[in-house]
C-alpha cells in the first residue's frame, strides 16, 4: 500500500514568528507575504486563481487530517488526478504521534499569533519520497476552523545527509533553540516550540531568574559553552531543565548567537528530591531522622553563637510503649506513634525541630534565650499533648512520656556528646519511675556504667544460679505459731556477700531478666515446700511475682511444670502479686488468676494500702489473701477506721488478711484488735535461711504440737 502520510522534515530555516500579527484580509487574497490567516467564504472560486501558478499549493485540514484543496501543481506533487480524489485520502491513518502533535501545535500557533513556518517536508504520495520546501501559514476555513496553507517551492536539492540531520532535529525530544546575542529566539526545533509559553519568549524570560541568566551568559563568554540544571518556565509550568549553551554564529546573518539545547529532568529531580527526603526523614511519621538532626544541629549551632541564644536537646521516650506493641499489635503501635509525632509537633514552636530516632524515641531541639525555662514550658506542653487519650482502631490508649535533657554547650559541645548526655538523663528519669523529666547531671555516666556492669553480673548470676531464698515466718495472730513463710530472694555475690532484692530486682524487671530469675525462685520455693512437707511441717510458702512474669504468655504453664518437677502440693504455694498488675484493662489478669487457682495455687494481694486501692474492683478476682502494707501498719493510729473497714470488707469477701511489717508489741495488739488473722514482721522474726527456718520450726514444734494450729487458716 502506498504511503500517503505526511512525514515532515524541515530545514533548520528560521521559524519566523509573526509577533502576534494577525490579518483578516480580503477574501482569498493575503494582505502581505507574512500574513498567516486568510479568511474565506468561497474557497474554490477564489483559490482557482492559484491554479494558474506553477508552484504546488494545497490546504491541509488539520482536524480531519485530509487535504482540503490543491492547485494543479499540488495535485501533481500528491500524484492525484483530481481534488476530489485527493480529498478522499485519509492522511491520518498512518500518521505518527509526533507529527499529529506537531500539527496541533502549528494550528494553535496560527491561531495565537499568525505564525509562518518554512520547513522541509518529505511526502510519500505514492510510496516514493518527494522532498520539498514548504511555507506553512494559517488558513481559516468557512466553518471557522483553522487549517494550514502549504506553499511548496519546488523539489529540494538537499543532500541525503542534510535531509537526515534535519529529520533528526525535528524528531528529537531534546529542545534546541538558537538565540541571538540579546537572547531573542531565531529558531526553535519542534520540541523546543512545544515547550515554550509563547513563541517569542526570550532566554531571559524562560530562565526567569536574572542572576542565573547573567551567570549562564558569563560562563559561555568565558568558556565558550556551559551546562546548568535549573528551573525553566514552560507551558507545563516551572520545570527543571538541563541546559547546555554554546556560543556560535547564526548561519544566515553571521552574527554572534547562542545555541541552547535543553532536556527536561524534572522527573529525575523529583526522584532525587524524594530520595533525599527519604534519606533524611522517618518514613512512618514523616519527621526528620537522626541524620537530618545531625545536619540541622551543625547549622543551628552556627546561628546560636551569633544570636546569643541557648539550645537544649530533649530525648523523649514513651513509657511502656512495648506493651502496646505486644498486646495490641504493631499496626496499632504505628498509628499511636504517628499521632504522638503529630502532637509533639503541636507542642513546640514552628522553628523547633522534632525528630524521630526510631522505635518510640523522639527528639526535640529547642533554642531560646532562657533555655531552662523554655524546657520546663515545653515539658508541660508535651505532657499535656501526649497524655490525652489516643483512640486507635477502637482502643483508647493512654501514654506517658519520659524526657532526658542535655543543654548546649554545657552538657556537650557537639551533637554526639549532647545526645549522649540527654540519653543518660533519660535513663536516670526512667530509673526514677518514668513519666518524668531529668536534666543531665554529673555522675550520670558513672551511674550508667555501674548499672551496665550490674546487668552483666546479674546475667551471669542467673546462669550460675547464684540466688538463694530467705524465709520470713507468717504467724497466726491468735496462737503465735508459724503457719507459713514468705520466700525472699537474695543474691550470693562473690565479693559483696548477700545482696538484698532492692538492689537487683528493679533492674531485673526493667531488663526482663526477672522471668528467668522468677522461675528459679519458684523452683527453689517449691522444693522447700516439698521438703518441709516431707519432714511433717504443716506450712505454706508465699512467693513474690513481678508484673513482667505475671504478664508472660507462659506464666501458668511454667508454674505447673515447676511445681510438678519439685513434687510439691500446689495448695501449699501462694503467689503474691500487686494490685497494679490486675488493672491492665483487659481480662488477661483474670484469666491468669483463674488458671492459677485451677492449678491449686492461692493468690495474695501484696502491699495493699500502699498505693491506689479499690476493694470493689478486686471483688471479681479470685484472691485468697490480702496483705496490708507495712506503711499502713506503721502509721496505724491515723488509719484505724480505714483499717477496720478493710478488715470488715475482707471478711465479707472471705479474704484472709495478713498484716506486714509488725515490729512492736503495740502494733501486734492493734492487729489482734482488728481481728487480723496473720502477721509477719521483725517482731517475730526477720527473713532467714531455710536451715535456720527449719530449726525454728522444729524448736517450735517441740513447744507446740502441730495439731494445736486448729482454727488458723493455713490451707484452704
Ligand atoms: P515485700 O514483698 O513487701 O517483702 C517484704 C519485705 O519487707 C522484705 O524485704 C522483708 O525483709 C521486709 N520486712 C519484713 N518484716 C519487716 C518489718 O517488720 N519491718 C520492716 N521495715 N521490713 C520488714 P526484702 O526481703 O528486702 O524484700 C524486699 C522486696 O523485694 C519485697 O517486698 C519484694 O517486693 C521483693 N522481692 C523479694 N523477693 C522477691 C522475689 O523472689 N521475686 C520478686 N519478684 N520480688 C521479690
Ligand atoms: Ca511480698
Ligand atoms: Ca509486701
Amino acid at each position: 500500500m502506498p504511503r500517503q502520510t505526511l512525514s515532515e522534515s524541515a530545514i533548520p530555516s528560521h521559524v519566523l514568528h509573526a509577533g502576534g500579527r494577525r490579518h483578516c484580509s480580503e477574501p482569498g487574497v493575503p494582505s502581505d507575504g507574512t500574513s498567516a490567516v486568510v479568511a474565506r467564504r468561497d474557497p474554490f472560486h477564489a483559490l482557482a486563481a492559484l491554479n494558474l501558478i506553477t508552484l504546488p499549493v494545497w490546504i491541509f485540514d488539520i482536524d480531519r487530517r485530509r487535504v482540503h484543496w490543491a492547485n494543479g501543481a499540488g495535485l501533481r506533487v500528491w500524484s492525484a488526478g483530481s481534488v476530489d480524489e485527493l480529498r478522499a485520502r485519509d492522511m491520518g491513518a498512518d500518521m505518527s504521534e509526533s507529527v499529529a502533535r506537531r500539527l496541533a501545535q502549528y494550528q494553535s500557533d496560527f491561531e495565537a499569533n499568525g505564525a509562518v513556518f518554512h520547513e522541509q517536508w518529505t511526502l510519500y504520495p505514492a510510496g516514493q519520497p518527494v522532498s520539498l520546501k514548504v511555507r506553512f501559514s494559517g488558513y481559516r476555513l468557512d466553518d471557522g476552523r483553522m487549517a494550514m496553507l502549504c506553499e511548496g517551492s519546488g523539489p529540494s536539492a538537499e543532500t541525503p545527509e542534510s535531509l537526515r540531520s534535519v529529520e533528526a532535529l525535528l524528531h528529537t525530544a531534546v529542545m534546541i533553540t538558537l538565540y541571538d546575542a540579546s537572547g531573542a529566539p531565531l529558531y526553535r526545533n519542534p520540541a523546543a516550540r512545544e515547550a515554550v509559553r509563547h513563541p517569542g519568549e526570550t532566554l531571559q524570560q524562560r530562565i526567569g531568574d536574572a542572576a542565573k541568566y547573567t551567570r549562564l551568559v558569563a560562563r559561555v563568554r568565558r568558556d565558550g559553552s556551559t551546562t546548568l540544571t535549573l528551573p525553566v518556565e514552560t507551558v507545563r509550568g516551572r520545570r527543571w531543565h538541563e541546559l547546555s549553551a554554546r556560543a556560535c554564529r547564526d548561519a544566515v546573518t553571521g552574527d554572534a548567537a547562542l545555541l541552547v539545547s535543553e532536556a527536561d529532568v524534572d522527573q529525575l529531580k523529583a526522584s532525587e528530591a524524594q530520595a533525599s527526603f527519604l534519606a533524611l526523614h522517618d518514613p512512618l511519621t514523616g519527621l526528620p531522622n537522626r541524620s537530618h538532626v545531625q545536619q540541622h544541629f551543625a547549622r543551628a549551632v552556627g546561628r546560636l553563637k551569633a544570636s546569643g541564644r541557648q539550645a537544649a536537646l530533649l530525648v523523649i521516650d514513651l513509657d511502656h510503649f512495648k506493651d502496646v506493641n505486644d498486646t495490641l499489635g504493631h499496626a496499632v503501635g504505628d498509628e499511636l506513634l504517628v499521632e504522638v509525632a503529630r502532637r509533639l509537633r503541636t507542642a513546640v514552636r514552628h522553628e523547633d525541630l522534632v525528630a524521630r530516632f526510631g522505635g518510640d524515641e523522639f527528639l526535640i531541639l529547642l533554642t531560646a534565650r532562657n533555655i531552662h525555662a523554655e524546657v520546663v514550658r515545653v515539658d508541660e506542653r508535651i505532657r499535656r499533648a501526649v497524655s490525652a487519650p489516643v483512640l486507635v482502631r477502637g482502643h483508647n490508649i493512654r501514654v506517658t512520656a519520659t524526657l532526658g535533657v542535655g543543654l548546649f554547650p554545657d552538657h556537650g559541645g557537639d551533637f554526639e556528646t549532647l545526645l549522649r548526655s540527654a540519653d543518660l538523663a533519660l535513663y536516670a528519669a526512667k530509673a526514677g519511675g518514668r513519666d518524668a523529666l531529668a536534666f543531665y547531671a554529673e555522675g550520670m555516666s558513672h551511674a550508667l556504667r555501674a548499672r551496665t556492669e550490674l546487668e552483666g553480673n546479674l546475667r551471669l548470676a542467673i546462669e550460675r544460679r547464684a540466688f538463694e531464698l530467705h524465709y520470713q515466718p507468717l504467724v497466726c495472730v491468735r496462737t503465735n505459731r508459724i503457719v507459713g513463710a514468705e520466700a525472699l530472694v537474695r543474691w550470693r555475690h562473690p565479693v559483696r556477700g548477700l545482696v538484698p532484692p532492692e538492689e537487683f530486682i528493679p533492674l531485673c524487671e526493667s531488663t526482663g531478666l526477672i522471668c528467668a530469675l522468677g522461675r528459679q525462685v519458684i523452683a527453689m520455693a517449691a522444693r522447700q515446700v516439698a521438703a518441709w512437707s516431707a519432714a511433717g511441717h504443716d506450712l505454706f510458702v508465699s512467693v513474690n511475682m513481678s508484673s513482667r512474669e505475671f504478664a508472660a504468655d507462659d506464666v501458668v504453664q511454667s508454674l505447673a511444670d515447676t511445681i510438678a518437677d519439685a513434687g510439691c502440693d500446689p495448695r501449699r504455694l501462694q503467689i503474691e502479686i500487686t494490685e497494679s498488675m490486675l488493672l491492665a484493662g483487659d481480662d488477661r489478669p483474670l484469666q491468669t488468676l483463674r488458671a492459677m487457682t485451677d492449678l491449686g495455687l492461692s493468690v495474695a494481694l501484696d502491699d495493699f494500702g500502699s498505693g491506689y486501692s479499690n476493694l470493689a474492683t478486686l471483688r471479681r478476682f479470685p484472691l485468697q489473701t490480702l496483705k496490708i502494707d507495712r506503711s499502713f501498719i506503721h502509721g496505724l493510729s491515723d488509719n484505724s477506721a480505714l483499717a477496720q473497714l478493710i478488715v470488715d470488707l475482707c471478711r465479707l469477701m472471705n479474704l484472709r488478711v495478713v498484716a506486714e511489717g509488725v515490729e512492736t508489741a503495740e502494733q501486734l495488739r492493734w492487729v489482734a484488735a482488728q481481728g487480723i488473722a496473720q502477721y509477719q514482721g521483725y517482731l517475730f522474726a526477720r527473713p532467714m535461711p531455710a536451715g535456720a527456718f527449719t530449726a525454728r520450726l522444729e524448736s517450735a514444734a517441740d513447744r507446740v504440737p502441730t495439731q494445736a494450729s486448729g482454727g488458723c487458716p493455713v490451707l484452704k
